[in-house]
Parts: C-alpha cells; structure tokens; sequence
C-alpha cells in the first residue's frame, strides 16, 4: 500500500494502535498536493506510524489543514482562554452549554459579556478582566465531549467534563465502536464513543449500498470494478473506459450517505496503440474547438498523463473542458490550469486579424487563433500547409507595428 502513495506530504502526531500511544505520522497522498492554504477534501491520505509503520487511511476533509470552506467551521471559544468578540460561541468553564455572544463591553476591571442560550433572551455575564497575550488556538476549541463526530484530527479541543484541554490525534474501533482519540494536555489518552449516527455502516452493508448505487448510475462500467470496504472508506479496484468515468464513480460514491471516502485503485484501459503524441493530438483538438476560446496553451503529455497551462478571457472558461478531455482515449490524469486573464491587450487588432485569417480563401480548411498576451502576439490552432502558416504570420505582421509574434500554428 505505501508504494501507492508516494508523497510525504506532512508529519502529525497521531494515535497509532499498535504503539498504544500518540507517534509522529507520516501523512502520504498519491500526488504531490500543498497543504498550503487548505487542502481539497476527499483526498486519501495513508497515515503511517514513524517508529512501527502500522497504516491507516484517513481522508483530507477529516483533517485540520483541509479547507475551511469543506469542514466544519464550530469552534468554541473558551471564556478567558480567547479573545472573544460578538457572533462568537463561548463556553465558561462549569456551565453547562455554549452560548452566543450578542456584544462585549469592558470595564477597568470587569468584562460584561451579552449571552443568548438556545436563541432564548440575553443575559449579561460580568466577569472578572483576564489579560490574554498567548491564544493556542485564536479560533477556539472543540468542545467535548458533545462535539465528538465533528472533531477534526488535530483539532484543539477542551474537554468540559474534565476541564482538560487537548488535542484530537485519532479515530479507532475497538472492535465494537468507533471512538475519537483524543490527548489531553495532562498526557491521559482519552477514547470517546462517536455518537450513533457518526459510526461507521458494518462493512457488509455499505458495501451493498455501495454495489446497488453503482450498479443504478453506471450499469455497462460496474461488472468490471471490485469493490471492498472497511471502516466506513470504498477501495475500488478493476479497469475504466476512462478518466471521465474513473472520476464520475468517485465522485458517486464519496456523494453516498455513510461513505467516509473513496479509495480509487482502478485503472484506466488504455489501447497498446496509444501514444502520447496521438493524445496531445486529441487535446489539441479540443482546445482548437472554434467554442472553446482559450489562448497562448501549453500542453504537457507524459506516459498519458496531461498537464495544460492556458489562457482565457474573463468568464470565458471552457465549462465542459475537463470533462471532454477526460473522455479522450488514453488520458489517466488530467491536470488543467486555465488563467482567466482581466485586462487583455490589443483584443480588436487580434479581433480584426482573425476575421480577416478566417474569409480569406487562401487559408480554406484552417482555424486561427490571434491574441496578445505578455506584450507577444501569438498564431494558434491549426492550418492545411506551410504555406498557409506562412501567409497567416504575414497577414498578422501587415496590420501590426511590432515583430513580438510567436507562430504556434500547427500543420494538419
Ligand atoms: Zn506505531
């Protein structure tokens, strides 16, 4: 399994069940993703324990560094532990709930807090001033144990029962539940049954609901992908027709109620007859498609794997590009930077140029692409001929008043 996941992207200190303690993990991803600024969810991470080297899989969106836009955003914030401010949750260590601040109002020496319990009416908390020049979590705490199923691994957490702060370092089945790990600053491991709606399906029946949504969504692809299952995550395994299909059954699946995430080990068919230079072909294809208005592309094709740098107008992104060059025979991954570009140079020369290039009768059968981009003028898509490669450069020199120009035009 780990030769399947070659990137060592982080290192955190988890619960590894064999040491029986917490011990610094490696966490590594198929690809070579950035955990900087927010990782995407539903990415399969294998969590590897540095002293021993027992496994497990955990998905990005069950960790603190995923993207806030996909992960459960309620912190609490701890009364003389934070810096709290209106629109807030705060708990006051013995109470026995959070509650949402209205308003803070400070005195030389006393902060009168504006509190509402369950949206009832607002009270007024006065409490003594505390000076605050260290927040080991600005955002605030977990609060546990009633917010066990949305913890996230390495979420800073305050355990109210035990008036313990901690960190969450792992989730485990002890053979009959799952529970969250959590390590308490006091180092007293502590396990915490997940409530009954965040434990894991029995393997044999998320597999079945797994099997019977593939078998409705994708009945001609499914026979030939095997499915297992443990502890709430699909490993899928089998051939694809291609990338398209790969990522719609992904997608399908992380979309089923109770997945935690999707494995996918499935390949891709891919014709002996293949070669990268008849895909980059293919791709060119699509991008040169009169509707699909990119510029100044760049593409990269490596053992069928695609990589595209390209440029287009603002709001003028190809919305189904992905999608049509996944379906391409061939392709098994499929990288695509598209930059919208606000403030494009001299567009009605380019403009002119290229509806002049397109009535011309001299250049039947072509399809030309004019732009400027980084003070360069550029002749994209494709022509019939040398010759008409060399009257479309021409054409574009006559109208305008600088050399800068790179022929990029293809001959088909
Ligand atoms: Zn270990």
């Amino acid at each position: 399994m780990r030769s399947q996941f070659p990137h060592r992207l982080y290192t955190q200190g988890l619960f590894c069940r064999r040491c029986q303690k917490v011990t610094e993990h490696g966490l590594y991803a198929r690809e070579a993703y950035s955990t900087f600024g927010g990782m995407e969810p539903h990415v399969p991470l294998l969590c590897c324990c540095d002293s021993c080297g027992t496994m497990f899989v955990a998905f990005s969106n069950e960790f603190v560094f995923c993207d806030h836009e996909y992960v459960n955003q309620d912190y609490t914030k701890i009364y003389g532990y934070n810096r709290i401010k209106a629109g807030n949750w705060v708990y006051f260590k013995g109470a026995p709930k959070p509650g949402l601040i209205k308003s803070v109002f400070q005195t030389p020496d006393k902060v009168i807090l504006v509190v509402t319990y369950d949206g009832g009416p607002y009270q007024n908390i006065e409490m003594p001033r505390v000076s605050l020049e260290h927040e080991e979590s600005p955002e605030g705490y977990r609060l546990l144990p009633v917010q066990s199923a949305q913890t996230l691994l390495g979420d800073y957490i305050y355990h109210a029962i035990r008036d313990q702060f901690g960190m969450a370092v792992g989730m485990v089945n002890d053979g009959e539940k799952d529970k969250l790990v959590v390590l308490l600053n006091d180092k007293t491991l502590v396990f915490i049954t997940l409530p009954p709606l965040a434990q894991n399906l029995p393997n044999d029946k998320l597999c079945a609901a797994v099997q019977s949504k593939l078998s409705q969504v994708f009945p001609e692809h499914c026979d030939k992908i095997s499915i297992e299952v443990g502890q709430g995550i699909v490993y899928l395994n089998g051939l694809v027709k291609n990338l398209s299909i790969q990522r719609a059954i992904v997608k399908c699946i992380n979309a089923i109620p109770k997945v935690r995430g999707c494995v996918d080990f499935t390949r891709v068919l891919v014709s002996p007859f293949t070669t990268d230079e008849q895909i980059e072909k293919d791709v060119l294809v699509q991008l040169e498609l009169p509707g699909t208005r990119l510029f100044d592309y760049n593409v990269n094709v490596q053992d069928g794997k695609v990589q595209i740098e390209a440029h287009c107008f603002e709001n003028e992104r190809p919305k189904d590009l992905e999608n049509r060059l996944s379906e391409i025979p061939g392709v098994r991954d499929l990288i695509c930077l598209v930059t919208e570009v606000s403030d494009p140079m001299n567009v009605d020369v380019c403009q002119k140029v290229e509806t002049e290039l397109s009535s011309s009768a001299f250049l039947r059968g072509a399809n030309i692409r004019v732009s400027c981009n980084n003070r360069k003028y550029l002749l994209e898509g494709h022509v019939q001929s040398l010759l008409q490669k060399e009257l479309a450069l021409a054409t574009l020199l006559k109208n305008v008043k600088t050399t800068s120009i790179e022929n990029r035009l293809r001959i088909v």
